[in-house]
């Protein structure tokens, strides 16, 4: 039997099921969520979605107001984890994975630790939501309006709105797809990538403000404080597209962005052509994709950031 094959005989098993994402959920994190929840309920299941916190700029998608921030952890039979490579970035939410009956991965990480019973891993996709599309196609869901508006949140944000190299042509005909079944592809775009907050605004002044070009300009630094945050009233998700500005700059080859968080300091890194920056921040216990991957390190800024530079300049040489 198929992967496939197999998470649908799960999925018609299950009495109860619950739909996982990782911690600071982003649009592929919730779209993915989201368009499984609805084709579930299609399905003729009750998934339950829990996520404790997520961007308002994602409350416009379909079923965001069924979503639950905790639940009984006994209570289900199959757990599905999207988005997510490690149990680790489940967070506080593992206890609801590792206590149903089942579980299943599903996701594009290349660093995904395979941490479910089953697991369904295509790091050759762009984003999880489209992985989910194909899986949806398999199982004949039909892919509603809102299915298709939760995979396209997706694919729009975990590629930077269609231009990182992750992009594949099936990125397009899906698109194209998804426009040829009514969906508003602009509208999307405009509300999940274009418009910004005013504290994601203050947040990008500050960051560039502080902006150090290193090696030859070929390392963009940046970092904002607990402060910063504080002071611009900001919001989960504020912090989204920072880590972007570095990269964009000519010469540049990896953009750190540290940003002070409870636990410590949370990185995010993104390279253009030669650093695989996954590979830098799995040495921390993070990961992620080759272009784009983040860890969680303990520490003040200013250790994290020598610790990453230290990493960072021995690859550069
Ligand atoms: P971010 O910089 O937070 O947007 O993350 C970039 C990519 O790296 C995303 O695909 C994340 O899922 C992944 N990532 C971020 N932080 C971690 C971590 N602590 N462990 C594993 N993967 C991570
Ligand atoms: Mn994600
Ligand atoms: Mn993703």
């Amino acid at each position: 039997m198929s992967t496939l094959d197999s998470i649908l005989e799960e999925i018609n098993k299950a009495n109860s099921i619950v739909i996982l994402t990782h911690e600071n959920p982003d649009g592929d994190a919730v779209g993915t969520a989201l368009s499984l929840y609805n084709a579930l309920k299609q399905y003729g299941k009750s998934p339950d979605v829990i996520i404790p916190e997520y961007s308002k700029v994602f409350e416009f998608l379909p079923g965001t107001s069924e979503i639950k921030k905790e639940s009984d952890v006994e209570k289900y039979d199959l757990a599905i984890s999207v988005d997510c490579s490690d149990i680790k970035m489940l967070n506080g939410f593992s206890k609801y994975f590792e206590n149903a009956k089942m579980r299943i991965v599903i996701d594009h990480h290349s660093t995904n630790t395979m941490f479910g019973d089953i697991n369904f891993v295509n790091p050759d996709s762009p984003a999880c939501s489209q992985v989910m599309l194909v899986i949806l196609k398999h199982f004949d869901i039909e892919i509603t309006k809102e299915i298709g508006e939760c995979i396209l949140t997706g694919i729009i944000t975990d590629t930077g709105g269609f231009k990182y190299s992750s992009v594949t042509s099936e990125t397009f005909e899906f698109t194209s797809w998804l426009l040829s079944i009514g969906i508003n592809v602009s509208e999307i775009y405009r509300k999940v990538l274009q418009i910004k907050t005013r504290p994601n605004f203050e947040l990008h002044r500050i960051a560039m403000n502080r902006m150090e070009f290193l090696e030859d300009g070929k390392i963009a630094y940046t970092y904002i404080t607990k402060a910063d945050e504080e002071d611009t009233k900001a919001q989960n998700g504020d912090h989204e597209g920072i880590v972007e500005i570095g990269r964009d700059i000519e010469g540049v080859e990896v953009s750190i962005f540290v940003r002070e968080v409870e636990k410590g300091c949370k990185v995010s890194m993104r390279s253009n052509d030669d650093v695989n920056v996954s590979d830098i921040c799995l040495i921390f216990g993070g990961g992620g994709h080759p272009k784009a991957a983040g860890v969680t390190m303990q520490g003040t800024i200013e250790q994290v950031k020598e610790k990453l530079l230290y990493q960072v300049k021995a690859i550069l040489k």
